[in-house]
């Protein structure tokens, strides 16, 4: 029998980053804006794989290890809130071309090893919150958290003891920043 795993591409926080964002929300959102992720499990989602086997897995990550793209730095100064999914989200208001450029080969990547893709474009953004209140009340704008990405990584999505955490499978470093 074949086993499959819930697999995802994404960028990873720098624990330091995942704190001060984490103190940050504490500070700037009530606390009825929804259910906070945990700190640990803060990241950027890239490209979502699905369920798949380890053949797929294997290929996917040897497509991965040839991606060549430069590192860029991230300002992550935007937030919003996804009424549908009732997601409250924080990103970067001008998204760097390199971290587009990523995200569309890895999404083309998976596409064509026949993981459906979401057809709406890519939007940069790390959840802060889900289950999101209607009414919940964005920070005041002037946060810029400062984030330089330098790798990218393949996780798996683990549902344990009643909760969600990730699993970091792979790593693959990018080049110099431009
Ligand atoms: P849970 O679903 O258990 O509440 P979660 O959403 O964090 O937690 P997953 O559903 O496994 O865990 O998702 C892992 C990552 O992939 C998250 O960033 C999630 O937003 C994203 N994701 C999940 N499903 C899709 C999808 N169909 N299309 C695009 N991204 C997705
Ligand atoms: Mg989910």
């Amino acid at each position: 029998m074949s086993t499959t795993r819930r697999l995802f591409f994404a960028l990873e926080i720098p624990d330091e980053l995942q704190q001060q964002i984490v103190y940050w929300r504490a500070q700037c959102f009530p606390a009825h804006a929804g259910r906070p992720v945990a700190a640990a499990n803060l990241h950027m989602t890239l490209a979502f794989l699905g369920e798949i086997g380890a053949q797929k897995q294997q290929a996917l990550c040897t497509l991965a290890g040839r991606i060549r793209q430069p590192g860029f730095t991230l300002t992550l100064n935007d937030a919003g809130h996804w009424p549908r999914p009732r997601v409250v989200w924080l990103g970067p208001r001008r998204t760097p071309r390199g971290l587009l450029q990523l995200a569309s080969i890895l999404r083309s990547q998976a596409a064509r090893s026949g993981c459906a893709q979401n057809p709406q474009p890519f939007h940069p953004h790390v959840t802060l919150y889900r289950q999101a209140s209607d009414s919940v009340s964005l920070p005041p704008p002037g946060f810029a958290w400062q984030w330089p990405v330098n790798a990218f990584a393949l996780y798996a999505s683990v549902f344990e003891r009643g909760r969600t955490h990730y699993r970091l499978l792979s790593r693959w470093p990018l080049g110099n920043a431009p």
